[in-house]
């Protein structure tokens, strides 16, 4: 079934573990034997082949450059400007695959239906559709910054990562928007980027709420009633993004799905993560507002890790198509199952650039 995924990290993958993604998925794994510089070397389920195999002939791909000041901990660039340029660098990266002819960037409503109608008259044998997102604001210098990243064709945006940021703290931290974010966020709505709400401090939630009217989704975020942790979102919030008519991406992070997961130490065999349970958190979705139109997969499959932090019963991302599997057999509807399947994200991404 086609299937959109509105969360890959396709061009860091590329340019930072030099994962030449137009390559099979045995020949990346194959070439990383022995590298130990990052926890997923010889163990990535993402490639372009298995997303044409799996016929995930959409997705929303990023870019992303953390900018970490003196002391912060987590992995990022010393300056605003070298964030700045390595996010220059994904794009380049991307703009070589459209060239390519293996991918091809998806910036309106008339390029959607076309790449849709020639997805399925090729049947997989075109270029992936993509549309461009940047996964924390650090990058962008200046409003100016951004319309220049609109002009390059970034359409969604999230404005905060992993811990503080320039223009708002992310997962792991607290407080709101800073002065610098909430002018961004005016310019985003000036531009009518889609605003992803993945990775916002509570306190930032709900106050991008307040100030901000345009289109929104949470590109890759699961449900903090069933794990709980900041990272997820609460019922409460759920309710309210629906209320917006966001449409919310079913992340496969193992630790987003087993309460207590330990990074580093729990592995999925044992806490027997499978794939059923990102299918959880969609039926409490589902359940909690009755209704399937607000749910969708952003796996983030390549967010960072692979199949150590993986469900055991994900081999690649081809493996996507198990969703519809499993929905099939909890008596959803065809219907249903194709909404959640790419449907929705469809939807939502007409209505942003009606
Ligand atoms: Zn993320």
């Amino acid at each position: 079934m086609f299937t959109v995924d509105a969360h890959l990290d396709l061009s860091m993958n590329a340019v930072e573990w030099n994962r030449d993604l137009t390559r099979s998925l045995e020949e990346i794994r194959e070439r990383e034997k022995g590298l130990t510089d990052k926890p997923d070397r010889g163990l990535g389920v993402v490639s372009l082949p298995e997303m044409r195999r799996g016929e995930i002939g959409l997705c929303v791909a990023t870019q992303i450059g953390r900018y970490v000041e003196p002391g912060n901990p987590l992995p990022g660039y010393n300056s605003p400007e070298i964030a700045w340029a390595m996010t220059q660098a994904q794009l380049a990266w991307y703009r070589a695959m459209e060239e390519a002819g293996e991918m091809v960037q998806i910036v309106d409503r008339a390029g959607l239906d076309r790449h849709l109608e020639q997805w399925q008259s090729r049947s997989a044998d075109g270029p992936l559709g993509y549309v461009l997102s940047l996964e924390g604001a650090d990058s962008i210098l200046t409003p100016g910054h951004l319309e220049r990243s609109f002009a390059s064709g970034l359409r969604a945006i999230g404005l905060s990562h992993y811990g503080d940021g320039r223009y708002c703290p992310g997962t792991g931290s607290t407080g709101g928007l800073t002065a610098m974010g909430r002018e961004l966020l005016a310019e985003v709505q000036r531009l009518n980027l889609i605003l992803d709400m993945t990775h916002l401090t509570d306190e930032a939630f709900w106050e991008v709420l307040e100030l901000y009217d345009g289109p929104l989704w949470a590109s890759h975020s699961n449900c903090r009633q069933l794990v709980p942790d900041q990272r997820q979102f609460s019922d409460e919030q759920i309710r309210e993004l629906c209320q917006r008519d966001a449409v919310i991406g079913a992340a496969f992070d193992a630790w987003m799905l087993y309460p207590n997961w330990i990074r580093g130490e729990t592995e999925p065999q044992t806490a027997d993560v499978r794939i059923s349970h990102v299918v959880d958190h969609i039926d409490h979705i589902c359940n909690l507002v009755g209704d399937s139109r607000f749910c969708g997969i952003g796996s983030d499959l390549d967010g960072g890790y692979g199949r150590e932090q993986c469900p055991t019963d994900l081999e690649t991302i081809a493996d996507l198509a198990r969703v519809a599997d499993i929905l099939s057999d909890r008596g959803y509807s065809p219907e249903d199952v194709q909404g959640i399947m790419h449907g929705n994200w469809i939807r939502k991404l007409r209505d942003a650039w009606s």
